[in-house]
């Protein structure tokens, strides 16, 4: 598993380079983030849940589909919903409620 991050949608917050607990995101001298280590993600999603600009895509391992599908999110206050688009292009949401996101 891996991500990439777009940096024209970046907006520089930091936060997914504070968030990452391996250290793996790093940002440039605008402040843009770039996975510096893509091989070491581990997949934790905790960048993707931090990601108000949507910059964030997160390839879908091999045992969950794999084959070039991906995840991002995009923030809506009290929801965060989760974008899945498969290898074909199809997307699929889940909106999920913050305050119960632990649930899942
Ligand atoms: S959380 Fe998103 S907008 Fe903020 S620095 Fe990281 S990629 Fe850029
Ligand atoms: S998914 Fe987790 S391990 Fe991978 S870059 Fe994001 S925060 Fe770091």
């Amino acid at each position: 598993m891996s991500i990439k991050i777009n940096k024209d949608k970046c907006m520089s917050c930091s936060k997914c380079y504070n968030v990452c607990p391996g250290s793996l995101i790093d940002q440039d001298d605008r402040r843009k983030a770039f996975i510096k280590y893509p091989q070491a993600c581990w997949g934790c999603t905790a960048c993707l849940k931090e990601c108000a600009a949507g910059a964030i895509q997160y390839y879908l391992g091999a045992d969950i589909g794999g084959k070039g599908g991906f995840l991002y999110t995009s923030d809506h206050g009290e929801t965060l919903d989760w974008h899945i688009v498969s290898p074909e292009g199809k997307k699929h949401l889940i909106k999920l409620n913050k305050k119960e996101s632990n649930r899942y």
